[in-house]
């Protein structure tokens, strides 16, 4: 992880310069950006890995630079909140941002998360082999999931996925027609408990399933089990 690049977006200095003390410490490639515009240009120009993002910014608000930034890249976002009121939205529909602490916070903590996110990301993309590279692409009738480019395919055409839907739904077709509850969705793609909130599941299925099914309110490839949770349903060609 030493020389992973990390955008830093916070706009009151005592707690950026606090936040990349602790992220230099720990060898991360640390930029930063003091506003929402700024943040945009950053998070083009460096390509960083993972964005830590405040809500409160001036001009541009932290959930719109979080949208903004999703719509153009797969980067991971942690977003920063003094107000427990938007950690819905942050996790949400609107915004769908990956992980996120309620200020204050342990910067301690804040270096935990940011790393569980990494690990998290590259075990998907280094899967289980690890000697002889090998193609772990999951072929299915009508969808091509490649966990080492991340790309999707349905009916041979590209789906944009964000990086936690991408994540969702591997987790879910790895194992097809395996019943996962929501508990066990929530430690396998986001690592650990989201304090209850465990709509942020249900809310990433629905966003899958409208870029994914040709009737999202008739579920084919990825099926509610009632009172359980999902399951994956599609046959393997390969
Ligand atoms: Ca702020």
């Amino acid at each position: 992880m030493r020389g992973t690049t990390i955008l830093v977006v916070e706009d009151e200095k005592p707690i950026l310069e606090l936040i990349c003390k602790y992220l230099a410490a720990e060898g991360f490639n640390v930029v930063t950006a003091p506003d929402g515009v700024a943040a945009l240009a950053q998070a083009r120009a460096t390509q960083p890995a993972l964005i830590v993002l405040d809500v409160m910014l001036p001009g541009m608000d932290g959930l719109e630079v979080c949208r903004r930034i999703q719509q153009e890249s797969d980067v991971y976002i942690l977003m920063l909140t003094a107000r427990t009121e938007e950690i819905d939205k942050i996790v949400g529909l609107s915004v769908g941002a990956d992980d996120y602490l309620t200020k204050p916070f342990s910067p301690r903590e804040l270096v935990a998360r940011i790393k569980a996110i990494l690990r998290r990301s590259r075990a998907v993309a280094a899967g289980s082999g690890r000697d002889a590279p090998q193609d772990r692409t999951l072929r299915f009738d009508n969808l091509t999931i490649n966990p080492d480019t991340r790309e999707v395919y349905l009916n041979d055409t590209p789906v944009e996925l964000t990086a936690r839907e991408f994540d969702l739904l591997y987790a879910l077709a790895e194992y097809p027609g395996r019943v996962f509850n929501r508990d066990q969705l929530l430690e396998r793609v986001w690592g650990h408990d989201f304090a209850g909130i465990d709509r942020v599941v249900d809310v990433h299925i629905g966003l899958l399933r409208r870029k994914l099914e040709i009737d999202a309110a008739d579920p084919m490839l990825i099926q509610t089990v009632r009172g359980v949770g999902y399951k994956f349903v599609a046959r393997k060609t390969s």
